[in-house]
């Protein structure tokens, strides 16, 4: 029996989680398929693409530096992904076609309001960081009617930008870290990538309100420095985004087989195995 082929495109991509999640999801669930990482710069894309296809796999993730790139080869785009202008996962279609979605800001809002029961209705929400996450969160953050949210980035522009984008969605602002040092958050998320190079973006001390929480997208065998921030600031909670791979994870399953696999049990054995 030939098993149905998914991959994960990115670089780098040796440390990724995603081929071990997908693993437990298929046995999970029953499925019969594979799951690889496949280091892929992006100027290679579009011939890792092709070849992926052409020899019968059905659909891929793509991470870092790949999701604007999979937005573009993209034929046809979800709803959330045409926001978001950025794609995680793409899906081969009956006709040969390639549709491409966004499960990241869905995984980040299961992970806050399903896991950890964090309210994001009427909250103030800082989001650091105006890359491609913080593009595929914006609009899942917005369905859940906070108060307001604002983006802070080290390139200012880019954080105006990024804000102007959605502003037909609700309260919306962008501007530099030095901007926002006299203002409270009930939830600040670190869209940076600064975790990854052991840095914590600048961040006054007075900028979390009393009881918010903090949630660094980034994840490692390690707390971040970001999470490290939120606890020694006496946040209610201060989380890594395990989390929300897995649940980002768990719909882009959904997408390709159509069975959504339990995400609790996953989560929690991967916790288990960097304690
Ligand atoms: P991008 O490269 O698109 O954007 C990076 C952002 O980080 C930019 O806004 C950049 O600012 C900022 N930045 C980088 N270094 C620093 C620093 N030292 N201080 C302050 N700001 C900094 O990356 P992505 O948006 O794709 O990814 C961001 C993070 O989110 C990564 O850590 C990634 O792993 C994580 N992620 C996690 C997911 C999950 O499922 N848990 C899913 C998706 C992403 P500037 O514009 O000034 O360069």
């Amino acid at each position: 029996m030939i098993l149905d082929c998914y991959a994960v495109f990115g670089h780098p991509i040796n440390h990724s989680k995603s081929p071990r999640i997908h693993q437990l999801f298929a046995e999970q669930t029953q499925q019969s398929l594979t799951y690889i990482a496949q280091d892929v710069p992006a100027e290679s894309f579009d011939s890792a693409i092709d070849s992926f296809f052409k020899q019968g796999g059905k659909g891929i993730n793509c991470t870092v530096p790949l999701k604007e790139l999979a937005w573009q080869r993209a034929d046809s785009l979800s709803k959330r992904a045409q926001f978001s202008k950025a794609v995680n996962t793409l899906a081969l279609q009956d006709n040969g076609s390639l549709l491409g979605d966004n499960t990241d800001g869905l995984g980040l809002v299961a992970d806050l309001t399903i896991n950890h029961a964090i309210p994001l209705r009427n909250s103030r929400i800082l989001i650091l960081g105006a890359g491609g996450a913080s593009r595929g969160i914006i609009e899942p953050l917005m369905e859940q009617s906070p108060s307001s949210i604002v983006i802070a980035n080290r390139t200012v522009e880019k954080a105006i930008t990024l804000s102007t984008e959605f502003s037909q969605l609700g309260e919306i602002s962008g501007s530099g870290f030095d901007a926002i040092k006299n203002r409270q958050f009930d939830l600040i998320l670190n869209a940076t990538s600064a975790s990854l190079t052991g840095e914590l973006p600048p961040l006054a001390d007075t900028l979390l309100a009393k009881n918010g929480c903090c949630y660094d997208l980034a994840y490692g065998n390690k707390p971040t420095p970001f999470v490290n921030w939120g606890k020694s600031h006496d946040a209610e909670k201060s989380l890594d985004g395990l989390g929300m791979l897995v649940e980002q994870a768990a719909e882009a399953f959904y997408i390709w087989r159509g069975v959504r696999p339990e995400t609790s049990g996953v989560i929690k054995l991967l916790n288990s195995e960097r304690e």
